[in-house]
């Protein structure tokens, strides 16, 4: 009897778990690798790294996920190189040591990473917003920075770490900026004594004449207002150039004229990139990738000369369709759909036809903006859509039960629970006693 196609897919982001899911019942055996055990709802990543969700509330195990779906088997490890004419991929495990896997049909959903265009010291000294490593390493830094500030007499250092930073005012820039106010001015308010958590700044950054450029003006607008009246400071129609220890320095579009702030944080979330191992397969496959390493796509998803090739969601660029979950999701759904009809004898290949449902972004409590179509919503309005649309798009029902009790409670004290941080390395408590 022959055996079934195999379907490798990498990455269990949005893309990856929505093909892996649309080929339950089709006579395939599937390999799903990724580099984490877990799928990440990113757009609930600013909620874990200002303590509002845990990490477990934003994340669901892939091996979870799937454990109803006979014909998946789930592989810790990052894929590194591939042979396309063999149809084999190599894959790094847990260890780091290589292991071959081969493919009939490969799906690619590997998402994209942070992109620093060039600034590189903010590489070294800011924080992007992309992983749940980059959450955890947000959440320590600003809950830190109110502690060491606590400490300090000199006012000018306390004013450094009391001031945060973000480059970018898309809809993650906007969520964090936001957030950071809200958890200074409603969380930790009255729980220090010798500064003042609200007279925490928070400085916003965009290149852009406006925030928010994905929404309407009027619901930019909106968002902006909301922004000011929490007391967030936004800066537009300037760049970050580069950020230093204690320091950002920004440079004007129109004059060139630069200007140094003292902030002991800086959040990066003004760009996005492809991953490296998409590199490696556009180079692999032939095919050009874009500026920001998107592969490109016919519009069935698959790769030109590669029909059995796929790649969806935010890595592969199709008719500049936006990164966003819904886009990802759609996509590997219809990367499921050809493979299952070419399993079945079918060879003509349908294209994909996207769907756009709209757009929301969290500004500040009981204040979000939602935009599908025609309809805008804004305030409590939008952030009751807001929370209807994020609560169905997570990933199990406990998670979603989850964050409707934490968000009630929040609402309802204004406290945080999720603000334990760490020193890193375990081994600090095993250090001998000073006099041994
Ligand atoms: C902070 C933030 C907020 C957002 N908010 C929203 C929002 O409100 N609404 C919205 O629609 N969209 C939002 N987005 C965008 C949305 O999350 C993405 O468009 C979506 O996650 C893309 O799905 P994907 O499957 O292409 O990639 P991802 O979800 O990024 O998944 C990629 C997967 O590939 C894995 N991977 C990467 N490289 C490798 C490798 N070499 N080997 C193995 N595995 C690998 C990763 O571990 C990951 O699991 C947000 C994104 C961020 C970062």
């Amino acid at each position: 009897m022959a055996s079934k196609p195999h379907v490798v897919i990498i990455g269990a982001g949005f893309a990856g778990v929505h093909a892996a899911r649309r080929l339950k019942k089709v006579p395939v055996s599937i390999t799903v690798v990724d580099r984490g055990t877990s799928h990440l709802f990113q757009p609930l990543l600013y909620q874990c790294a200002t303590g509002v969700l845990s990490e477990g509330a934003i994340t669901s195990p892939i091996r979870h996920l799937l454990r109803r779906q006979r014909n998946v088997n789930v592989v810790l490890g990052e894929a590194d190189d591939i042979d396309v004419a063999a149809k084999v991929l190599t894959v790094l495990g847990a260890d780091g040591s290589p292991a071959q896997i081969s493919y009939d049909y490969l799906v690619v959903g590997t998402g994209m990473r942070t992109a620093y265009h060039g600034c590189d010291d903010a590489i070294e000294n800011s924080i992007g917003m992309k992983t749940l490593d980059d959450a955890l390493a947000i959440r320590r830094q600003v809950l830190g920075a109110f502690e060491i500030a606590e400490t300090l007499t000199d006012p000018e250092e306390r004013r450094k770490w009391l001031t945060f930073a973000v480059a970018g005012a898309g809809p993650t820039g906007v969520e964090i900026a936001g957030q950071i106010r809200e958890l200074a001015t409603l969380a930790l308010g009255r729980e220090f004594d010798s500064i003042d958590p609200t007279e925490a700044r928070v400085l916003l950054f965009h290149g852009a004449d406006r925030i928010l450029p994905s929404f309407t003006e009027s619901l930019s607008k909106k968002a902006q207002r909301t922004l000011d009246r929490i007391g967030v400071e936004t800066h537009l129609g300037v760049h970050v150039v580069d950020v230093g220890e204690d320091t950002v320095t920004t440079k004007d579009k129109k004059t060139d004229e630069t200007t140094t702030y003292k902030a002991r944080t800086t959040l990066w979330t003004a760009g996005v990139e492809a991953v490296p191992f998409a590199r490696t397969l556009a180079k692999a496959l032939g095919v050009e990738a874009d500026r920001s390493g998107r592969i490109p796509v016919r519009d069935d998803l698959s790769v030109e000369g590669h029909p059995e090739v796929f790649v969806a969601g935010d890595t592969s660029s199709l008719n500049k369709l936006p990164g966003v979950a819904e886009v990802a999701m759609q996509g590997g759904r219809h990367v499921g759909g050809v493979i299952a009809d070419l399993v079945a004898g079918q060879s003509e290949r349908k294209p994909f036809k996207y769907h756009d449902l709209g757009n929301a972004a969290y500004i500040a409590r009981r204040n979000a903006i939602v935009q599908s179509g025609p309809l805008e919503m804004s305030g409590t309005l939008g952030w009751l859509a807001w929370g209807v649309i994020h609560v169905a798009f997570l990933a199990g029902v406990r998670n979603r039960m989850g964050a409707l009790v934490t968000w009630s409670a929040t609402l309802i004290t204004g406290t945080r629970s999720e603000r334990a941080i760490t020193y890193g390395d375990p081994r600090r408590a095993h250090q001998p006693y000073p006099d041994e």
